[in-house]
C-alpha cells in the first residue's frame, strides 16, 4: 500500500518483501496457510479497537452491542461448522492462540500438579502437551502440571495405545491429551476415550492441525468422545490466528472463568470477526472440496516421494501432511530446509520417532494445506516431489563436496534460462 510505504518506508519494504516471498515461494509448511483478502479485511478493521472484556451481553465496558453480535455470530457458525448442538456443546472463541487455547483447559480443569500426558514431542505433540527434556521443563504445562509422554509405536510409527494404557494405568493422569502437530494418520478418538474411562481422566482433543479436516469429514470427528476439544483457527481451518476451545455444556463456566479473567485481558475482536467470516465459509461446498483436495493433494506427494525410494514415517498420509525420514538417507532435516528455503520451497525439519532430542531432527514435515489454497493439484503436487527430490540430491551432493552446485540448483528454480537447467535436472 503506497500510503503505508509513505509513512514508514522501512516497514512498508519489510511488509512489500513478505508478500514478495509469500507469493514467490512454495509453501509446504503444515501448520501454514493462506487466509483469504476477506479474513484480512475483517482482521484489518476497526472491530480491533474495541475493548470489550467479558461474554456477549456481560461486559465489563460499555459500547459493546455490536461487539456482541460479533461474538455471539461468531460461536453460533463454530458450533454449526462441527455440527454441534447448543444444548450440548459450549464454545469459546477468544483465546488468542492455540497455546493459550490448551492453557486455558488445564487452568479450567486441572490444580496445580495434578498429572497429563500428552503424545511427546519427538512423536509428533505439541509443545503444550507437556514437553519437558531431561535438562529443563521446556514448556509451562510441565512446570505448573507434572507430565508423562506417551508415544509411537517405533516400527509403525502409529500410537502405541498398549504402551498409552500401561502407562496411564500406573501415572494416574487426571487429564490425557489426544491430538498432534505432526501425526499423518487418522486419530483413533476412541480408544482414547476408552483409556480415559478406565483411568478416570478427561478427554482433551487438540484437533489444531486437522479441525478444516474436521469440519469438511475428512477425518472422524472428535466430538462424540472428548470432553473438551481445542483448535487453531489458521491451519487447516484456513482464517485468522486464534484459538477456540468447545466444551460440553456442564463445562462452560470452568472454561469461560479460565479464559477471562483468569489468563487473558480484552478478547481480540478482530480476530473474532475474522474468525466469523472464515467459519461460514468452512459450511461450504466449496471449503469441503478445498479439503479433499489437500488430502488428495499430500497423498499424491506421498505416493511421489515413496516410489522415488523415501521412507514415510507410517509408510504414507491420511491427512494434510506427512513426515520424510531422511536420516535414513545420511542427511538431516535441517539440511534439506535449508537446501530448500534456498530454491524458496519453504519446508521445516521436524523430529521423527527414531529421534532421541527435536534439536537436530532426523525428519521433514510437509504439508499439502497452502498450496491446495493456491490451486496446486496432484500433478503440481507431484513436481513439487521431483524438486524435493532434487533438493535432497543437493544436499547429498554439498555434505560431500562444495556448495557450487547449490547455488546452480537455487538459481536453476528461479531462472527458467539457467544455462545450467538441463544438467541440474539431472541430479
Ligand atoms: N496445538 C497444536 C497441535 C499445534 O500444532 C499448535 C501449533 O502449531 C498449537 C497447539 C499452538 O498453536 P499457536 O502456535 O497458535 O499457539
Amino acid at each position: 500500500d503506497r500510503a503505508l510505504q509513505q509513512m514508514d518506508p522501512e516497514l512498508g519494504d519489510m511488509l512489500y518483501r513478505e508478500r514478495e516471498r509469500q507469493v514467490r515461494s512454495i509453501n509446504l509448511i503444515a501448520s501454514e496457510n493462506f487466509a483469504s483478502s476477506y479474513v484480512l479485511q475483517v482482521l484489518g478493521s476497526e472491530l480491533n479497537n474495541k475493548y470489550s472484556e467479558g461474554l456477549p451481553g456481560a461486559r465489563y465496558y460499555g459500547g459493546n452491542a455490536i461487539i456482541d453480535e460479533v461474538e455471539q455470530l461468531c460461536k453460533t457458525r463454530a458450533l454449526a461448522a462441527f455440527r454441534l448442538c447448543a444444548d450440548d456443546w459450549a464454545v469459546n472463541v477468544q483465546p488468542y492462540s492455540g497455546s493459550p487455547a490448551n492453557f486455558a483447559v488445564y487452568t479450567a480443569l486441572l490444580k496445580p500438579h495434578d498429572r497429563i500426558m500428552g503424545l511427546s514431542l519427538t512423536a509428533g505433540g505439541h509443545l503444550t502437551h507437556g514437553h519437558y527434556t531431561s535438562q529443563r521443563k521446556v514448556s509451562a504445562t510441565s512446570v505448573y502440571f507434572e507430565s508423562m509422554p506417551y508415544t509411537v509405536d517405533k516400527q509403525t510409527g502409529l500410537i502405541d495405545f498398549d504402551g498409552l494404557r500401561k502407562q496411564a494405568l500406573l501415572f494416574r493422569p487426571q487429564l490425557i491429551i489426544a491430538g498432534a502437530s505432526a501425526y499423518p494418520r487418522l486419530i483413533d478418538w476412541q480408544a482414547f476415550r476408552e483409556i480415559c474411562d478406565e483411568v478416570g481422566a478427561f478427554l482433551m482433543v487438540d484437533m489444531a492441525h486437522i479441525s478444516g479436516l474436521v469440519a469438511s469429514e475428512q477425518h472422524p470427528s472428535p466430538f462424540p468422545y472428548a470432553d473438551v476439544v481445542t483448535t487453531t483457527t489458521h491451519k487447516s481451518l484456513r482464517g485468522p490466528r486464534g484459538g477456540v476451545v468447545f466444551a460440553r455444556k456442564h463445562l462452560e463456566q470452568k472454561i469461560d472463568d479460565a479464559v477471562f479473567p483468569a489468563l487473558q485481558g480484552g478478547p481480540h475482536n478482530a480476530t473474532i470477526g475474522a474468525l466469523a467470516f472464515q467459519l461460514r465459509q468452512v459450511a461450504t461446498p466449496e471449503f469441503k472440496q478445498y479439503c479433499q483436495d489437500v488430502v488428495a493433494n499430500c497423498k499424491a506427494l506421498a505416493d511421489y516421494l515413496t516410489r522415488h525410494g523415501c521412507s514415510l514415517i507410517t509408510g504414507g498420509t491420511d491427512n494434510h501432511l506427512l513426515l520424510w525420514d531422511v536420516k535414513q538417507e545420511g542427511l538431516s532435516g535441517s539440511k534439506i530446509e535449508k537446501v530448500c528455503e534456498m530454491a524458496s520451497i519453504i519446508v521445516n525439519r521436524n523430529a521423527i520417532p527414531s529421534d532421541t532430542s527435536p534439536v537436530s531432527p532426523g525428519g521433514v514435515r510437509l504439508g499439502s494445506c497452502a498450496m491446495t489454497t493456491r490451486g496446486a493439484d496432484e500433478t503440481n503436487f507431484e513436481r513439487i516431489g521431483s524438486f524435493l527430490l532434487r533438493a535432497r540430491d543437493i544436499a547429498n551432493h554439498v555434505q560431500s563436496r562444495s556448495g557450487k552446485k547449490l547455488v546452480d540448483f537455487c538459481k536453476c528454480l528461479s531462472d527458467a534460462d539457467c544455462p545450467e537447467k538441463e544438467a541440474i535436472a539431472e541430479l
